[in-house]
């Protein structure tokens, strides 16, 4: 599971967009009945190029059953979402040309 980038989010301080740069990582697997629930978190740690803010968002991802994204969550600080995350299957292409 892979989340598009640039993910957007604008400064509370000034106004900015913020183009957030982060990578998904597979935290935790836990058995289920159709099988695997995955988690996944990307965190982006860093400053506001205008105003040097701190910005902090953090993107937390429940795929389950595999390839399905079954709940997702998005914490900011310093920082308000302007957009929805989304996520995109790295694996679903080649399954498709089976
Ligand atoms: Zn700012």
């Amino acid at each position: 599971m892979e989340i598009k980038l640039p993910y957007k989010v604008a400064c509370l301080n000034c106004g900015a967009v913020v183009l957030t740069d982060m990578e998904l990582e597979c935290v935790g697997s836990y058995e289920r009945k159709m099988g695997l629930e995955l988690e996944h978190l990307a965190t982006f740690d860093g400053v506001c190029p205008k105003c040097g803010g701190d910005i902090y968002v953090q993107v937390e991802v429940w795929e389950y059953p595999e390839g399905n994204i079954e709940d997702y969550g998005v914490v900011t600080k310093g920082a308000k979402e302007l957009e929805e995350p989304k996520f995109f299957d790295s694996g679903c292409l080649s399954e498709e040309l089976l």
